[in-house]
């Protein structure tokens, strides 16, 4: 079986911490761009350099190296059964990059999982995130504008992935493990499901 998702929700949907469940109940990797660049940034590489004022402001990485950085990703063994893809595409041009890129190795996207929380939920749990874990860019000011980047360059490319019906709408309220087995009933209705 292979299993090429990627999970979407806007910041504080949880969608990190679910992504790794799910992949791990998979035997796939989670591959967050996020995750990429903070490891980058902490080890002071090249890439770490240049993504850094980047996004401690909020603001996107350009699409170019994003997509780079994803392609790099995917090659490696480990993903060639199916990968768990969180944070990345983030918008309409790295979406359509990320299809190119699928479609030459005669391959798609098997299924998206969209993790719904209202806007209030997912403020309270960044806030919470911000006071446990200090992330430099979980200021008010700051993921106000990610909050809004993703609304305005996010939250668009859904549709196309619910045209295709590759999508699954999940209410990202609950408890973690309520959250985790609505995915995975999802996912197994699909026929994606840990052997
Ligand atoms: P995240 O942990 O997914 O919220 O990502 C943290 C930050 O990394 C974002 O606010 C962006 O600055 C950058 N980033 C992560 N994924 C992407 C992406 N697909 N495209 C551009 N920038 C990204």
């Amino acid at each position: 079986m292979t299993a090429r998702l990627l999970i979407v929700g806007p910041q504080g949907s949880g969608k990190g911490t679910q992504g790794v469940r799910i992949a791990e109940a998979l035997g796939i990797p989670a591959v967050s761009t996020g995750d990429i660049f903070r490891a980058n940034i902490k080890g002071g590489t090249e890439l770490g350099e240049k993504v850094k004022a980047i996004t401690a402001a909020g603001n996107l990485v350009p699409d170019e190296l994003t997509g780079e950085v994803v392609r790099d990703r995917l090659e490696q063994a480990d993903a060639a059964q199916g990968f768990l893809l969180d944070g990345y595409p983030r918008n309409a041009g790295q979406a359509a990059d990320l299809d190119a890129y699928l479609a030459g190795k005669g391959q798609a996207l098997d299924a998206v999982i969209l993790l719904e929380v209202p806007r209030e939920e997912s403020i309270a749990r960044i806030t919470q995130r911000a006071a446990e874990q200090g992330r430099s860019d979980d200021t008010e000011e700051v993921v106000a504008k990610r909050l809004a980047i993703y609304e305005s360059e996010t939250a668009p490319i859904v549709g196309t992935y619910a045209e295709r019906g590759i999508l699954d709408r999940i209410d990202g309220v609950g408890s973690l493990d309520e959250i985790t087995s609505r995915i995975r009933a999802a996912l197994a209705a699909r026929g994606i499901a840990a052997v």
